[in-house]
């Protein structure tokens, strides 16, 4: 049966460039990084030259890049890490936005239950942050703004730049998640106006379980692991050195396919597949439509559709979406990023997540549109609610 992948803002395959760079790291060059003899240098090397192909995807120096298990661990590590580095821990304010995902709202959540103050920014109908929100939303004793790059679920880009200015004029520090930016747009932590950048592996054709902070120089951490003075004390452990090499060779073929123009026909195949379906389907609408956003995602609302029976039915069939984000699939409640945006709990259900990677080609893209349309119908054809509201149109 064939099977199409569509869903690759969940996690993407490892590239074959990445895994074959990253293989001999788990045989022949087995070496700790930490090691000062043959075997450690020659991992030390590796790790060191992916350190560099990592700040080159950032536009930082080498030195300001700390290897982490991924996104989750990078967000933590920003958030957690700076606040607890400062002097009079509690009563800290933080702005975030109200669309982040749950490494940075869970983060904040426990942040509150410790005594600090969160402020959660709103964003419009578009899913957009207003910075003149953040900067509403200061505080004298607020010490940190954290606003994603690019929304998980809708692709939705924020004004980051613009929050980098906010928190510039303030003299606070600005960290923002760029976990689904990363290897669909350029990242530049000196025109964001950054302090701490978190990206994933996983998200951008490396393996699940490595990631990347960018702490920009002067920035005081507080590690969350203790142990060896690893990653220049800033977090220890012993480095995942295949995972690492993988990052970096990823972020090596990122900056490749931008010089390239490989996400511009990413974006074009994006918006064929969008615009087909919500031209040949009735009832359906684009979550996110009028905001820049990265070039491999289309989050659509079909309505009188319940979205989780929509994923089975494709995946039944060979194709491979999603809701919205993986790690809430199986969640009750509507999307918390498409109910900010102001779409009522039955649209949030009944929208489907489409994410490109750089292993799909235009071919897949008609699999979908082939798929997708006569689904849609089917479900419809068993709905009450859609006969119902057919009637009364
Ligand atoms: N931040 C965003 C925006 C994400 O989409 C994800 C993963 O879905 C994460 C953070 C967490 O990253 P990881 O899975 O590497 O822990």
């Amino acid at each position: 049966m064939r099977r199409v992948y569509l869903d690759n803002n969940a996690t993407t395959p490892v590239l074959p460039e990445v895994l074959e760079a990253m293989q001999s790291y788990f045989g022949e060059h087995f070496g700790n990084a930490s090691s000062i003899h043959h075997h450690g240098q020659e991992t030390r090397a590796a790790v060191e030259r992916a350190r560099e192909s990592v700040a080159a995807l950032v536009g930082c120096r080498a030195s300001e890049i700390v290897f982490t298990s991924g996104g989750t661990e990078g967000d933590n590590l920003a958030i957690f890490g700076l606040l607890n580095s400062l002097s009079n821990k509690a009563g800290h304010h933080v702005i975030t936005s109200t669309i982040e995902h749950h490494a940075v709202l869970n983060s904040c959540k426990h942040l509150e239950a410790a005594g600090g103050e969160v402020t959660y920014v709103p964003v419009d109908g578009r899913g957009q942050v207003d910075p003149d929100d953040v900067r509403r939303a200061l505080r004298p004793n607020t010490r940190l703004i954290t606003i994603m790059m690019a929304n998980n679920e809708t692709g939705v880009l924020q004004p980051v730049e613009a929050i980098g200015k906010v928190a510039a004029a303030a003299d606070l520090y600005f960290h923002t998640d760029a976990v689904q930016a990363a290897g669909k747009v350029a990242l530049d932590v000196k025109r964001i106006g950054c302090d701490l950048l978190s990206i994933s592996g996983h998200k951008m054709h490396a393996p699940q379980g490595v990631g990347a902070l960018y702490v920009r120089k002067g920035t005081i951490l507080r590690p969350m692991l203790l142990g060896g003075s690893h990653e220049r004390s800033r977090r220890a452990g012993t480095e995942n050195v295949p995972g690492i090499v993988a990052l970096g060779k990823a972020a090596e073929l990122a900056q490749q396919a931008f010089a390239r123009g490989d996400l511009e026909r990413m974006s074009a195949q994006r918006d064929r597949l969008e615009q087909t379906i919500l031209g040949e389907v009735e009832a359906t609408g684009l979550n996110g439509k009028g905001a820049p956003r990265v070039p491999n995602t289309a989050s659509i609302c079909f309505d009188y559709i319940e979205g989780e029976a929509l994923v089975i039915a494709l995946d039944l069939k060979g194709l491979a979406v999603s809701t919205g984000a993986a790690c809430s699939s199986g969640a009750i409640e509507p999307s918390h990023v498409l109910t900010a945006m102001g779409l009522s709990p039955e649209r949030a259900r009944g929208s489907l997540r489409f994410s490109l990677g750089k292993q799909n080609a235009a071919e897949d893209v008609d699999f979908a549109l082939e798929l997708v349309p006569q689904t849609v119908a089917r479900l419809r054809e068993l709905s009450p609610i859609f006969h119902r509201a057919a009637v009364n149109s």
